[in-house]
C-alpha cells in the first residue's frame, strides 16, 4: 500500500504542473493530496450541504424571522407542482420490484441500503392506497438470480405492509435479473384489465443484472404489453436502465432516476404514489378509455354477533361487508369480489381518486401592498392571525404590531409570502402557510371556494341575505 501510495502522490503532482484544468476537474485524485484543493470545483452535493449555514441575520440583529421565512418556503417547495389538469390513469395495476441482492448491503443509505428501503416501502404502502384507493400492487424481489413473489397483487395494504416486514427477517443474497424480473412482472400484468395502468417500478441498488438470455427481446415484449417502467437507482445511472425507461415511456427517459442521499429516496418513491399521466401516443388506451365503463358495487357493511368465514381469505372474523352482487362476505375495501369479481368499493374511494383529475391550483405569494388593499388580518381557514402590515405600506389596523414590524424588515427566503399570506386566485381568500399546505395535501379543496358555493345555494334557496361572518370579514 504505502508504495502505491507514493507512486500516485508522485504521478498526481506531475499531472497537476502539466495542467491545472484537468486536475481541477478530477474527483479522486484531489481528495488524497490537500494542496490542490482549492483548484477544485464544488461538487454538487457539497454546495447543496454547506448552503444550510448561510444564514444571514435580519435587519434587526434577529434570526427568527429569517428561520421562519425559510421554513416557509420549504413547505411551499413540496406543495408547488403542476395543477394542469391531465387525465392520469387513476385505476392502476402495480408491481414493485425489489433489489434483495448483495448490493443492497451498502452502508451508503443509513443503516443499510436493505433497511432503509424496507422502512420507506412501508410508508410507501400506505399512501400509495391513501392517493389510489382502487389501484392494486403486488411485490416481487430479484434475489440471487431469480424472483421472488413478496406479496400478490392486491388492494388491501395490510398484506403489503406484512410481507415488507416479513423481508426484515431474510438477508439480501446474490445478484439481481433485470430480464427475470420483467419476463414475471409481464406475465403478472398480463391479465389485468385494459382501462387500468400497467405499471412496473423497480428499486435498484446492484450495478449489474444477471441474465439468461436476451434482454432487449425481453424489453420489447414490455413495450408491446403496453408495461410503464419506473426505476429508482441507489448507486449510479445504467445504460441498460436508461434504455428500459425510455423504450417503456415513448422515449421519456424522466422516469429512471438515481438518489443520491436518503431524502431523495424518499421523494423519488413517494413522486411513483402520483397517477401516471396518459400519454398522447396511448391512442389505443385513449379509444378504449372513451367507451369504457366499469361496474362497481358499493357493499353495505354488515353487523355479526358471531364470527363468520370471510370469503376472501377464509377466515373466521366479525362484520365485514356484503357484495352487492352475490351477498360474499368480505373483510375489507376496496376488494375484488372472489366470488363474482365484481369490484367493490365505498364512495368515498371514489371521491379521493377524483383530486388527482382536478388538482387544487397553487396558492400566490400576497405582496404587503395587495395585503393592505384587502385589509386581511386572519387566516381564512384556522383564523390565526396574520402579522399586520407595516406600517410604510400604510395603516396597521390590528393590535399585534411589534412582530410584524421586525418581520418586514428582513427579506424571507426565495419561495415564501413576504407578508406570510397565500391567496387563492380563485376565491382570493387569504390563508396561512399550513392552511396552504393542509388544503393541498389532504382535502384538495379550498374552504374558500366551497364556503362561497354553500353560500350562493343558501342565499338562493331562501332568497334571504345569506351572509356569514366569514364572509363578511372578506368583504369589509
Ligand atoms: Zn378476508
Ligand atoms: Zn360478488
Ligand atoms: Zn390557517
Ligand atoms: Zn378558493
Amino acid at each position: 500500500m504505502p508504495a502505491s501510495d507514493s507512486d500516485f502522490h508522485a504521478s498526481s503532482d506531475e499531472e497537476t504542473h502539466a495542467d491545472h484544468n484537468i486536475q481541477g476537474g478530477r474527483r479522486s485524485g484531489t481528495g488524497a493530496n490537500g494542496t490542490k484543493s482549492k483548484h477544485r470545483t464544488t461538487q454538487a452535493w457539497e454546495a447543496a450541504a454547506s448552503k444550510n449555514w448561510d444564514l444571514q441575520e435580519g435587519a434587526d440583529g434577529r434570526i427568527e424571522a429569517v428561520l421562519g421565512g425559510l421554513e416557509e418556503a420549504d413547505k411551499r417547495r413540496r406543495l408547488l407542482k403542476d395543477t394542469t389538469p391531465l387525465q392520469r390513469g387513476i385505476i392502476r395495476h402495480t408491481l414493485l420490484i425489489l433489489d434483495l441482492s448483495t448490493a443492497m448491503n451498502e452502508k451508503d443509505l443509513r443503516p443499510t441500503r436493505y433497511l432503509l428501503m424496507l422502512n420507506y416501502l412501508v410508508t410507501f404502502i400506505q399512501e400509495f392506497f391513501e392517493q389510489n384507493p382502487i389501484s392494486q400492487l403486488g411485490i416481487l424481489g430479484m434475489r440471487d438470480g431469480v424472483v421472488m413473489r413478496v406479496s400478490d397483487m392486491s388492494g388491501n395494504p395490510n398484506d403489503h405492509i406484512n410481507a415488507v416486514r416479513a423481508l426484515r427477517t431474510s438477508e439480501p443474497k446474490g445478484n439481481p435479473s433485470l430480464q427475470n424480473a420483467l419476463e414475471m412482472a409481464r406475465a403478472a400484468l398480463y391479465h389485468t384489465p385494459s382501462h387500468g395502468t400497467r405499471e412496473v417500478i423497480f428499486i435498484l441498488g446492484a450495478l449489474l443484472s444477471s441474465d439468461p438470455g436476451d434482454i432487449h427481446e425481453t424489453i420489447r415484449a414490455c413495450v408491446r404489453d403496453k408495461l410503464r417502467i419506473t426505476i429508482i437507482g441507489l448507486a449510479a445511472r445504467m445504460h441498460i436502465c436508461n434504455e428500459i425507461c425510455a423504450k417503456t415511456n415513448g422515449g421519456d427517459t424522466s422516469t429512471y432516476n438515481v438518489a443520491v442521499d436518503e431524502v431523495d429516496f424518499k421523494e423519488l418513491l413517494m413522486a411513483v404514489t402520483t397517477p401516471p399521466v396518459v400519454r398522447a401516443t396511448d391512442k389505443e388506451m385513449r379509444e378504449r378509455n372513451k367507451a369504457a365503463l366499469l361496474m362497481m358495487g358499493f357493499p353495505s357493511r354488515v353487523v355479526e354477533t358471531s364470527p363468520t368465514l370471510c370469503a376472501c381469505h377464509g377466515n373466521l372474523n366479525m362484520g365485514g361487508y356484503r357484495c352487492s352482487r352475490c351477498a360474499a362476505k368480505v373483510c375489507g375495501l376496496p376488494a375484488t369480489c372472489p366470488a363474482c369479481d365484481l369490484t367493490l368499493i365505498l364512495s368515498t374511494h371514489l371521491a379521493r381518486s377524483y383530486h388527482h383529475l382536478f388538482p387544487l391550483m397553487n396558492w400566490v405569494e400576497v405582496s404587503w401592498d395587495k395585503a393592505r388593499r384587502k385589509q386581511s388580518v386572519e387566516c381564512y381557514g384556522c383564523l390565526t392571525a396574520f402579522p399586520s402590515i407595516p406600517a410604510e405600506y400604510g395603516p396597521a389596523t390590528s393590535n399585534i404590531t411589534s412582530i410584524a414590524i421586525q418581520k418586514s424588515s428582513t427579506r424571507r427566503a426565495e419561495g415564501a409570502s413576504e407578508s406570510s399570506r397565500y391567496e387563492c386566485t380563485v376565491c382570493e381568500s387569504h390563508f396561512c402557510i399550513d392552511c396552504d399546505v393542509f388544503c393541498h395535501e389532504v382535502v384538495h379543496n379550498c374552504p374558500g371556494c366551497q364556503s362561497r358555493e354553500l353560500i350562493s345555494q343558501e342565499s338562493q334557496d331562501e332568497d334571504s341575505i345569506g351572509i356569514t361572518n366569514g364572509n363578511q370579514m372578506e368583504l369589509s
